[in-house]
């Protein structure tokens, strides 16, 4: 694989297999692309099953027979913040292939993401040595309980955070003592790449991370679910994914972690601060063109301040620069891709058909400059139910429903009305209120006056269609090792 220090360089990308370099068996490749101008970025291994068993195989064969399971928790810590101080090394080669690949702003990479996967990285490595075992004396009987490696991991990861949730999935995994078969998303291989042959410069065992690039059902991802090699799978994605690798990971009882879609609240009270709500909620729904899991996509606000908030919130929407994302002052930058952006459209089409009005945006921006690439506007639509397909479905574009409500009661009852549970959002001054609504919210993450705030030992996921389980601090623990009892008699 050669993966250069520059975006404007073709690069050609293989698999990582036992610490190897390899295309794929079958020399199959596919096309990464810039969603910006739709330019190549580079030509991809595509792999096959076979390339998936033998990704299996190396990692395999690096936690049965290998160093790393063996090593104590602070041996590997000192090896995974090397890899760490790598990535702050190469932040900004990073950063600018996660841009060209994703076509998220190179602001938004250089100064959130990049230092995040470093973070990922040490906060874990950090917690794993740290972290200590229980004992239950009992008379003439010691019990203590051990938290032992679970083995290979499965890590299939999405396009819209591509490095930072890889690494979300990759550094506890190895933290705890694991070794791992990375997925990346087909649409952003390039920076798990990059990152794989930084990890083996830094003194990653080889075959401790493999990483294999392509499509999921029977290519390369089918071993990472199916095969009865794999001790645990975590996958963040769609729902609709997140059931099919389930529905393969139980023909061996594999266990699964999964964060999945969304359609959080965002909800808005008449004695709210405007002042934070507005930006706020401009971020939790615009924010990285709205292709974030979390987003606030459902819009309810207190009937009283409807017309007031509607008209900051849209004068806000309508200033927000769409546009190449290497420029500094872009807000939102293109959607990922074609087929992307016409689901996205063929909603914002059906809300109209439901009853809705665009109050703005609704199609590309006019900037001829942009023609070649997959932009949409910021996109406002009022006037649909709450039950309507428009504010139910996950679009995962730069489209908001705003829907109004009179009480506490209803806010809480139209919130909790929808399949998904990942997040909800609240702004309001009243606190009691805040605990009363944290309480009852059917959403793995409540923020009360702010949004994205992340602490890495808080538990992560979501209810319903929005996930399986949690990570996180002793989240992840418990997730990636096999908790043991160990009885003796004194
Ligand atoms: P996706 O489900 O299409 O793909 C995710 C990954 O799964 C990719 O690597 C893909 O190649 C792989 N895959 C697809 N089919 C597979 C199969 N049958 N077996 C194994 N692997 C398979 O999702 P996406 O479009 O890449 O990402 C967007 C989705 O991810 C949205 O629904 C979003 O909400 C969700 N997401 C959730 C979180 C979270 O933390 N809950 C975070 C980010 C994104």
């Amino acid at each position: 694989m050669s993966i250069g220090a520059t975006a404007a360089e073709k690069r050609t990308v293989h698999h990582l297999i036992g610490g190897r370099s390899v295309a794929s068996e079958d020399g199959r490749t596919f096309e990464t692309r810039d969603p910006h101008d739709d330019a190549l970025l580079g030509t991809v291994a595509r792999g096959a099953a076979r390339d998936g068993e033998l990704a299996v195989t190396a990692a395999r064969e690096a936690f049965d027979a290998g160093p790393w399971p063996r090593m104590t928790a602070a041996e590997r810590r000192t090896v995974l913040h090397a890899v760490a101080d790598a990535v702050d090394e190469h932040r900004d080669e990073l950063a600018l292939l996660e841009s060209h690949d994703s076509g998220k702003t190179l602001r938004h990479a250089r100064h959130g993401e990049m230092p995040r996967v470093a973070q990922n990285l040490r906060f874990f490595a950090d917690f794993a040595a740290l972290a200590t075992e229980e004992a239950y004396p009992n008379g003439p009987v010691l019990g203590y309980s051990l938290h032992a490696p679970a083995g290979v991991v499965s890590a299939i990861s999405p396009w819209n955070a591509p490095l930072m949730l890889a690494t979300w999935k990759v550094a506890p995994a190895l933290a705890f003592g694991n070794t791992v078969v990375l997925k990346p998303a087909p649409q952003t291989p390039l920076t798990a790449a990059r990152f794989g042959e930084l990890a083996l410069e830094a003194g990653l065992p080889e075959g401790v991370l493999n990483i294999v690039h392509g499509y999921g059902g029977d290519e390369v991802a089918g071993p990472l679910t199916g095969d009865p090699r794999v001790d645990r799978i975590t996958f963040t994605g769609s729902s609709a994914t997140g059931a099919a690798i389930m529905a393969a990971a139980a023909a061996n009882l594999t266990p699964v972690s999964a964060e999945l879609g969304g359609k959080s609240a965002n909800i808005v009270f008449a004695d709210a601060d405007l002042d934070i709500a507005v930006p706020e909620s401009i971020r939790a729904i615009f924010g990285g063109s709205g292709q974030v899991c979390f987003a606030g996509s459902r819009l309810l606000v207190q009937r009283s301040i409807l017309p007031e908030f509607l008209e900051r919130f849209t004068a806000e929407a309508e200033k927000l620069v769409v546009g190449d994302p290497r420029q500094e002052q872009t807000f939102m930058g293109p959607l990922i891709e074609r087929a992307h952006l016409e689901k996205v459209h063929g909603y914002v089409e059906l809300a109209q058909r439901e009853g809705g009005t665009v109050l703005t945006g609704g199609g590309p921006p006019a900037d001829a400059a942009l023609s070649g690439g997959h932009y949409y506007r910021p996109t406002v639509i009022t006037g649909l139910d709450n039950d309507s397909r428009t504010a139910q479905e996950e679009i995962f574009g730069p489209v908001e429903t705003v829907i109004p409500f009179d009480t506490e009661e209803e806010a809480l009852r139209l919130a909790n009305t929808t399949r998904y549970g990942l997040a909800g959002i609240l702004f309001t001054r009243d606190l009691d209120r805040a605990h009363r609504m944290a309480a009852r919210w059917k959403a793995g993450t409540v923020w009360v006056n702010c949004y994205f705030e992340r602490d890495l030992r808080m538990p992560f996921g979501g209810e319903g269609i929005s996930g399986v389980g949690r990570e996180g601090g002793n989240f992840s623990r418990e997730f990636f090792t096999e908790p043991r009892a160990v009885v003796l008699r004194i």
